[in-house]
Order: structure tokens, then sequence, then C-alpha cells
């Protein structure tokens, strides 16, 4: 658990965004206000979990830029699926 790592603007600690450049933050970290000029400019969204359950099948990896925090706690899948090719 990450300690002093408080949500901004009321969003969750587990949500995770990301916007149309690729970068990906926490809730925690400089995420734009939603709805803001930035969030819209920027095309800012949630990652689901599907979202996140998709990525990680491609074996790809989501972590936040701020602080490096994985939202370990979204991406269900088990480790002996990964390993499935
Ligand atoms: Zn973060």
């Amino acid at each position: 658990m990450a300690t002093g790592a408080t949500p901004r603007f009321g969003l969750q600690a587990h949500q995770v965004f990301w916007n149309e450049q690729g970068s990906i933050v926490c809730a925690c970290c400089h995420i734009p206000y939603p709805g803001s000029d930035t969030w819209i400019w920027e095309r800012w969204e949630e990652i689901t979990p599907a979202d996140m359950a998709e990525i990680d099948r491609q074996g790809g990896r989501v972590a936040c830029e701020g602080c490096g925090k994985e939202p370990s706690r979204i991406v269900r899948l088990d480790p002996s699926e990964r390993n499935k090719r």
C-alpha cells in the first residue's frame, strides 16, 4: 500500500486513466480534473477492468507514470492464465 497517496477529485484509488498519447496515471497522481479542458483536449478516459485485462493478455504493462504503481487490483488474470500461449 502506498502511503500518502490520496485519490484526487473524489476518484477511487484503484482507478487508472490514460489519454490518447498513451500516458497512464492513477487517480492519485497528475490526473487532470475530469471534464476540464485538459481532460477533454487530451481525451482522458478511465482504463476499464476489461481494457486492463486485454492489455495484460497481450503482454502489455499498465503502470502509473507518476508513482509507478501497477493497478494490480484491477488486473485479475491469474498468473497461470498468463502463461498460456
Ligand atoms: Zn500514480
